[in-house]
């Protein structure tokens, strides 16, 4: 038999280094990922076989079995389960397809001490390689249900692996850990005494729903003993709350999200009547790397009367509650059902209505009593949860009502547009916001100039899909939601008729300079008016209330579709000096050809402002510095 050796790829390298040089203080964590693999492997086939009963394999007793052996010190965590065919041992362990890695390994790298370390790679839970944080050698043993020959797996974790194919495989997977050398300073961390496996099954997979057993060794001249099952095999989310610890409830989370920490809210649901369910879903602690990539996973599982039915089960929740990791167990559904179907059950479609209310009234709950909970949900999840606000017409009450926004107030906290209303000032009728790229943009956009001046509250929003949601829901409790970079704005209080009286003499004043300037910007500009929103700036660009912001069509556009290009407002500040000199300047000179480089250029400042890019960067810079060198 011929031994093929393989490199592995540079991630996988580099993780398996992280895991032998193990920075994780929690080492008996490898059994778990051992198991949960192994059980995983058990679902599958039993799946398989069900929808395939020609399926050439043994379902009769599945289960997972602990062995081990003192004198040689290894472990094995066998499994008669789905097993993997040798090109799959190769792609699926000699590989990390997990997207995020690259971005884990540079963070890796970057973290200062072991805590930050330790945090990161418990984040991304790195399965089956953890073995090397005991194993100086791991060995895996695998045959594919249904094919003949098996597939012998070899590392000791460093750049490569060797595969060869064996004959007398069982089905199933076994994986040797040659454990390291005990530590006689250390005896707690003995994984070849049964108590310490024991101990550990019990604590972290007790609700595996396979038998895991043991076979302690014989004593000198004894039978071998019978092997003892290690977990209770109870489905958690069958049994009442009184039942399961919270601890119970964050191994199996740990066990569905390869996340290795706690997560931040538990959330059980059990449903009675001609359509009988019970949930039991999970809140992460943190978002995923991969939250917003196109293949992420969604991390809700389905099960029919406890049989493993599918992961990443999109039906069972909305998308913008991917992030809710969890087991749906369904009592009345066919085990044969197929995404497609589930896809369009009635059934399937209240159980979602029905799980996405509960998910949201869990968060209204944990607002109203644990403020830092629930500023760690909405820092992570937020982002996430407000696409609801664009999609979920039904929900966008209850979305609205736990979402949270920053905000010039004072103190800087986010607010809750509940909040927002009620700081509101006399008089004050609309609920105002400015959208942007950064935070600092946007506060300092001459936009907000007025609102600052008058100290009128402004939400700052951040997130790309801000510019979508705020269009979407249009008001809240009956109070517009307006942009303070849209429309007309006119914070003086009506009727004061001295301001009145004042523009309209500046309307008269300016009104030919006003003109000209729209007939020489006309590419971009549909109207030059006079700003009531600016204090200090001379000049900026507002868009009408209906149009498509400038960040909304660069949206569009990244997702290629075509849209015509929306001429802005530009406001001119009559308080400005520039802005009266110019005016003079209009109604003085005939000849008027510096004057509409100086529009040009007003222009392309009130653009930069407002942190846009100037449509024709060379020009500009020439213009500018032809202005500087009379100057200096
Ligand atoms: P994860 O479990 O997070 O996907 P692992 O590195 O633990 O990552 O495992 C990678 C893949 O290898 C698994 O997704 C599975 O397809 C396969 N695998 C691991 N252990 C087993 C097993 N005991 N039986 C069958 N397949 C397995």
């Amino acid at each position: 038999m011929t031994t093929e050796t393989f490199e592995f790829q540079v991630e996988a390298r580099q993780l398996l280094q992280l895991m032998i040089h193990s920075v994780y203080s929690n080492k008996d964590v490898f059994l778990r990922e051992l198991v949960s693999n192994a059980s995983d492997a058990l679902d599958k086939l039993r799946l398989e076989k069900l929808r395939d009963d020609s399926l050439d394999a043994d379902v009769s007793d599945l289960h997972i079995e602990i062995d081990v052996d003192k004198e040689a010190r290894t472990l094995t965590v066998r499994d008669n389960g789905i097993g993997m065919s040798y090109d799959e041992v190769g792609q699926l362990i000699g590989t990390i397809a997990k997207s995020g890695t690259a971005t884990l390994l540079k963070e890796l790298k970057e973290a200062k001490d072991a805590a930050g370390a330790e945090g990161l790679i418990g984040q991304f839970g790195v399965g089956f390689y953890s073995g090397f944080m005991v194993a100086d050698e791991v060995t895996l043993v695998t045959r594919r249900a249904g094919e003949s020959q098996g597939t012998r797996w070899t590392s000791r974790g460093e750049a490569t692996y060797s595969l060869e194919t064996v004959e007398d495989a069982p089905q199933g997977t076994a994986v040797t850990l040659h454990l390291k050398p005990a530590d006689p300073e250390n005896q707690l961390h003995d994984y070849t005494s049964p108590w310490k496996i024991r101990e550990i099954v019990k604590r972290y997979s007790d609700f595996i729903t396979w038998p895991i057993r043991m076979v302690p060794e014989a004593a000198d001249g004894e039978d071998a003993p019978e092997p003892e099952t290690l977990n209770s095999m109870k489905a958690l989310w069958a049994r009442s709350r009184d039942e399961v610890s919270d601890d119970e409830y964050h191994e199996l989370y740990k066990h569905i999200s390869h996340d290795w920490r706690e997560p931040l809210e538990t959330i059980r649901l059990q449903a009675e009547g001609t359509f009988e369910y019970q949930a039991l879903l999970f809140v992460p602690s943190h978002a995923p790397h991969d939250l917003f990539t196109r293949d992420f996973r969604r991390g809700v599982q389905l099960y029919v009367k406890r049989v493993f039915i599918m992961d990443d089960c999109e039906a069972l929740l909305p998308p913008y509650l991917r992030f809710v990791k969890g087991v749906v167990d369904a009592q009345d559904l066919s085990l044969n059902v197929s995404r497609e179907i589930l896809q369009q059950d009635r059934h399937i479609r209240m159980m979602q209505r029905r799980l996405t209310k509960k998910a949201l009234s869990t968060v209204k709950e944990f607002m109203a009593k644990d403020a830092d909970r629930y500023a760690t949900f909405w820092r992570e999840f937020g982002t996430v949860l407000k696409e609801g606000l664009v999609t979920d017409s039904e929900n966008r009450d209850a979305i609205l009502a736990v979402a949270s926004f920053a905000t010039t107030h004072a103190d800087d906290e986010p607010t809750t547009l509940a909040r927002y209303v009620e700081r509101m000032k006399d008089g004050q009728e609309d609920i105002y916001y400015i959208t942007g790229e950064s935070r600092q943009s946007i506060e300092n956009s001459p936009h907000m100039e007025a609102f600052r001046d008058k100290g009128i509250e402004v939400l700052l929003l951040t997130d790309a899909v801000d510019e979508v949601w705020v269009d979407a829901v249009g008001e809240y409790e009956g109070k517009k939601l307006r942009s303070v970079a849209k429309g007309e704005i006119d914070l003086d209080a009506k009727g004061e008729e001295q301001a009145d009286g004042e523009r309209e003499k500046q309307a008269e004043e300016y009104a030919g300079l006003l003109g000209w300037m729209r007939e020489r910007l006309d590419e971009d500009i549909k109207e030059v008016r006079l700003s009531t929103r600016l204090t200090v700036s001379p000049a900026c660009v507002v868009s009408d209330a209906h149009d498509l912001t400038p960040a909304l069509e660069n949206m569009y556009r990244a997702m290629g579709q075509e849209v015509p290009r929306t001429k802005r407002i530009l406001e001119l500040n009559p308080g400005h000096p520039l802005v009266k000199g110019l005016n003079q300047a209009y109604r003085e000179r005939e000849d008027r050809t510096e004057l509409a480089e100086s529009a040009e250029l007003l222009h392309t400042l009130a653009v930069l402002a407002e942190g846009g890019q100037p449509k024709d960067p060379a020009t500009f810079v020439r213009l500018v510095a032809d202005r500087l060198e009379r100057t200096v």
